[in-house]
């Protein structure tokens, strides 16, 4: 190993000779090289770390070029794995890379993901990240979870014996609709900032080391989901709480049968429908596509809400009280202060039975559409 190479990290008292070691040990598996996936594996291969997998069974395109910086305009057409992993090569000879030129289904995802410690999420849709979250608890390994869409992003590390899963905050897919990167656009630079962040993830796991995964001041982003809102650089930590009746981690792992996912969920990205895109749909006059559930107190409503809006405060709900709406066929928009009580409530529906829900995840506090006061 080469010990310049590294220098620059191992001068880090957090990293040091024996982080470097660890490092050179470490197998890291990204699921997807895509917009999350190639900034995380070219800063992991540069780190050192010793065993890289990469799977994606896409072959480049001219518009992914403009955030998936592993790729050059002559890859145009090839797989991609195959162009990554050569990439990766050259940056850092000292790593092994395998490339899996194939799609991460429930019939391969053991036999790939089990040689590997920690599971990098560069997936972008909802059918391979629901199926890496129960891969990832069933065989115990850590998630380094991202996402992003427009100009915002998120990031978090799922590990359950440690934290809350991903099932624990979306029990279920979308069953509404929810636009995809492809339709609603993305910043580049965007995924290039939370695919870092996964990569830094990724690195805090494996110096802290696999017992021990809050030690010497590195904090993994573990129970927690790290949100970036671009236009602002606000971002915001949002404390994630285990839920007892999660349909993946309340079980025993054995217990866990990996499935596939209906395609038709394969063009979403996230489930959360931030205020601006809602303002948008408003605007557009696509507004009474939706059923607005106001789930706030009743001091909270009568200052002020959304028009249309019904109202039933989340205390009913938590007492079982289930609130009755007209035309169910339409997505019911839950929507709550700050976008926290309303993940709550969703679970509370979903769990209930109710589909086609989504949630205004910045909540009516960052509202700035239209307004009634009853
Ligand atoms: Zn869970």
């Amino acid at each position: 190993m080469s010990q310049s190479r590294y220098a620059r990290q191992m001068v880090l008292a957090e990293v040091g000779a024996e982080g470097q070691k660890k490092l050179a040990a470490a197998r890291v598996l990204i699921v997807g090289v895509g917009g999350l996936g190639a900034p995380a594996a070219l800063y992991l291969a540069a780190a050192g770390v010793g065993s890289i997998g990469l799977i994606d069974a896409d072959q480049v395109d001219i518009s992914n070029l403009q955030r998936q910086i592993i790729y050059d305009s002559a890859d145009q057409g090839r797989d991609k794995v195959t162009r990554a992993a050569t990439r990766l090569q050259a940056l850092n000879p000292e790593v092994h890379v395998a490339a899996y030129p194939s799609r991460l289904t429930a019939a391969n995802a053991i036999e790939i993901a089990a040689p590997y410690d920690i599971i990098l999420d560069g997936s972008d849709n909802f059918s391979t990240k629901f199926l890496l979250n129960d891969l990832a608890y069933k065989l115990g390994k850590p998630l380094v979870y991202g996402t992003i869409l427009r100009w915002e992003g998120q990031a978090s590390v799922f590990w359950a014996p440690h934290g809350p899963c991903y099932r624990c905050l979306f029990p279920e897919p979308p069953q509404t609709y929810v636009p995809s990167c492809a339709e609603a656009g993305v910043i580049g630079a965007m995924a290039g900032i939370i695919g870092s962040i996964q990569a830094l993830e990724a690195v805090k796991l494996i110096v802290n080391g696999s017992q021990t995964p809050v030690q010497g001041g590195l904090e993994p982003l573990l129970g927690q989901l790290l949100h970036l809102r671009a236009q602002t650089m606000e971002t915001r930590r949002l404390a994630l709480r285990k839920n007892p009746e999660c349909p993946c981690c309340s079980k025993a792992p054995s217990e866990i049968v990996l499935r596939d996912l209906n395609d038709a969920c394969d063009t979403a990205v996230s489930q959360e429908i931030p205020n601006y895109v809602a303002a948008e749909l408003s605007q557009g006059n696509r507004w009474q596509e939706f059923i607005p559930l106001d789930i706030r107190e009743s001091q909270e409503w009568m200052g002020g809400h959304l028009p249309s809006a019904h109202h039933w405060p989340l205390s009913k709900l938590q007492e079982g009280h289930l609130p009755e709406l007209p035309a169910r066929s339409k997505p019911v928009l839950v929507y709550c202060q700050s976008g926290i009580r309303s993940r709550r409530a969703l679970q509370i529906l979903r769990t209930a039975g109710w589909q086609n829900l989504a949630h205004l995840s910045d909540g009516f506090g960052a509202w700035r559409g239209p307004v009634v006061v009853s």
